[in-house]
């Protein structure tokens, strides 16, 4: 069997060796990523300019567009035939609550979904004044690689994936693994105004993380609690209960309305 890696750090990450390592076992690994750092790009293809693929060893890509980009390619163009897996991460910082919905990283292992592939996003969240090649990495490698069997062992239904975050601690520190629902985070939301060399003001978005909501059962506390959570993530997006609040409203029961 083959098992596709992709990223969104970019094919320098230091989260892909770690998980390509761990992965070994199950099948022949390839890697395709991004030539560089493209996250926060969520599931954008490129579809206006060329891409170029660049071999950089055996089995090994650097494509020159997002996330999706590369897993398109790679299923559709650079193995011999689709993978039994893909795989996602491993990505410096988590991807918990709402950063789902701006990951590159999980855009990855969903356009794998799209495909029908099964696949898992995994990625550790960090204190971010930690250097990158400090980080317990093996911690979620080998979580990933328990995960991949259980995928391959029981399936995973269709159009969805599993989201993997683990805390960065050795993993004798870790509390255990929980299966969560999607919870919601905070951030400062900030616009920071600057100006230029010419007098000209530019513009930072985004702020650092404040908290996560105290819902019960979701991603963020269990993380913060010393867990790895496993959230199953889904391509629909339907609500199926404001569905059905909607075939009531004046809009829906108007003429020509079924
Ligand atoms: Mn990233």
């Amino acid at each position: 069997m083959r098992i596709l890696i992709s990223n969104d750090d970019g094919i320098h990450a230091y989260g892909l060796d770690p998980l390509a390592e761990a992965l070994a076992p199950l099948g022949e690994v390839w890697i395709v990523a991004p030539e560089r750092e493209q996250s926060t790009q969520s599931h954008a293809l490129t579809l206006h300019k060329p891409l170029r693929v660049r071999e950089r060893d055996a089995r090994r890509f650097a494509v020159s567009g997002t996330p999706a980009d590369c897993v398109y390619m790679a299923v559709l163009h650079l193995m011999p035939e689709p993978p039994g897996l893909v795989v996602s991460g491993i990505n410096r910082g988590g991807n918990l609550g709402n950063d789902v919905l701006y990951s590159g990283t999980v855009a990855a292992a969903m356009e794998a979904c799209l495909f029908g592939l099964p696949a898992i996003a995994a990625s550790l969240e960090v204190d971010w004044r930690v250097r990158a090649r400090d980080h317990h990495w093996d911690t979620a490698a080998s979580i990933v690689a328990s995960l991949a069997r259980d995928v391959l062992a029981h399936g995973l239904p269709r159009r969805t994936l599993l989201n993997l975050n683990v805390p960065d601690v050795p993993a004798s520190q870790l509390k255990g693994i929980r299966a969560t629902r999607m919870g919601i985070r905070h951030y400062e939301n900030e616009v920071t105004e600057r100006l230029d060399q010419r007098g000209q003001p530019y513009f930072w978005i985004g702020g650092t993380h404040v908290e996560f909501e105290a819902i019960a059962g979701t991603d963020g506390p269990a993380v913060e609690a010393g867990y790895a959570s496993v959230t199953p993530l889904q391509a629909d997006l339907t609500h199926p209960g404001a569905l059905e609040r909607l075939r009531d409203w004046e809009t829906l029961r108007g003429p020509g309305a079924p």
